[in-house]
């Protein structure tokens, strides 16, 4: 903590549990893997010769990210989440994470549930917290993971070629179609079953990082990324580092029942917008060459996961995607922070 901070922090503490109370209580565990944890200047890590670190950062900021209303349990969870999704699509095995924290008070309840669903993940995945930053301010978290990969194993964006096929690991959409029943654009038909519904709004504040499916695609897939924008928008970023085109089909990509009824109902271009651009699903999309495609489907499979091949890569550097009658469709934007 800066010199300059010592006054705000001051008021803070009077408040409240303080700064170093704060860490101790909520976020310092002992760890087995790491050389050492929270506590010191700095945490020590050793990683094994044969691998090397994957290394990643996503922040979430309130009112942009999250509602304030968040319930924090879920926060938590969602914090870690989308960072393991993005060394999910990358291959690697999490291992670390440190956790930067801006709030605007040190409220214990709100601590305590952030805290437990963090670690509810952390621990799924065997991951060790080993030390962070936190601060008082408009509330913001920002979370680096590390995760281990032998060389050469990466699935980076570069490596899509001309043929592979396109795939999506799970139903998608479905976070973006709760998004808009929020804003009021589209409603619930009486008939939808409370069940179904919730599992949506789990899509958007609990998503599963598909972190064993990264593992196992190091030798079968050529280039992978995480949805967190959009499929359209994240999918041209592979496009783009890997030089080439792709056609997509539209009603191959697997949806939840929900968003399916109504890409054929009056709702269409909502379904699709949230199907082809809606964003936060946290689903990989991946490539791979069609030889592969039985040994993806039992992969997919073995883990209970809906996914389909959804389109093909092609030369030249256009994204065409096709309805079931074979029209061009034309998505909405994806996701930009500063173009919104
Ligand atoms: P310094 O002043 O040396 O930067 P800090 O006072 O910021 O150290 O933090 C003390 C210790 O607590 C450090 O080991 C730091 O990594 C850890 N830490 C601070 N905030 C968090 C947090 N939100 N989660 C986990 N560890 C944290
Ligand atoms: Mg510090």
């Amino acid at each position: 903590m800066g010199g300059s901070q010592w006054l705000s922090c001051m008021k803070w503490l009077r408040n409240g549990v303080g700064e170093f109370d704060l860490i101790a209580q909520f976020f310092t565990r002992s760890v087995k893997r790491a050389a050492l944890g929270v506590g010191d200047d700095c945490a020590l890590i050793q990683i094994p010769p044969t691998q090397q670190l994957a290394v990643t950062t996503d922040m979430l900021v309130e009112g942009r990210h999250f509602f304030p209303e968040a319930d924090p349990y879920r926060l938590g969870w969602k914090c870690l989440a989308v960072n393991l999704s993005d060394l999910a699509a990358m291959g690697a095995t999490p291992r670390y994470i440190t956790l930067s924290l801006a709030l605007p008070e040190a409220d214990p309840v709100w601590l305590s549930g952030f805290s437990s669903g963090l670690f509810a993940l952390a621990d799924a995945f065997d991951v060790e917290l080993i030390g962070g930053d936190t601060t008082k301010g408009p509330r913001t978290i920002s979370i680096t993971a590390m995760g281990e990969i032998p060389p050469g194993q990466a699935l980076r964006r570069d490596g899509a070629k001309l043929g592979d096929d396109i795939w999506v690991s799970h139903e998608i959409g479905g976070a973006a179609l709760q998004l808009f029943y929020r804003w009021g654009r589209t409603t619930w038909g009486p008939e939808i079953p409370a069940a179904q519904i919730e599992a949506l709004v789990l899509r958007m504040e609990m998503p599963n990082p598909r972190v064993a499916l990264g593992t196992a695609l190091r030798t079968i897939a050529t280039a992978a990324i995480d949805l967190s924008d959009g499929l359209t928008g994240d999918l041209r970023h592979i496009l783009k580092q890997s030089c080439c085109g792709a056609q997509l089909f539209l009603d191959h990509i697997p949806a939840p029942q929900i968003l399916r009824e109504k890409l054929n109902g009056p709702e269409r271009a909502l379904a699709q917008a949230c199907l082809l651009s809606g964003g936060d699903d946290y689903e990989l999309i991946f490539c791979a060459p069609q030889s592969a495609r039985e040994r993806v489907r039992m992969l997919l499979q073995a883990l209970s996961l809906n996914g389909h091949v959804i389109g093909e890569i092609t030369s030249g550097d256009c994204l065409v995607v096709l309805d079931a009658q074979g029209a061009e469709v034309h998505p909405p934007k994806s996701f930009d922070h500063f173009d919104a």
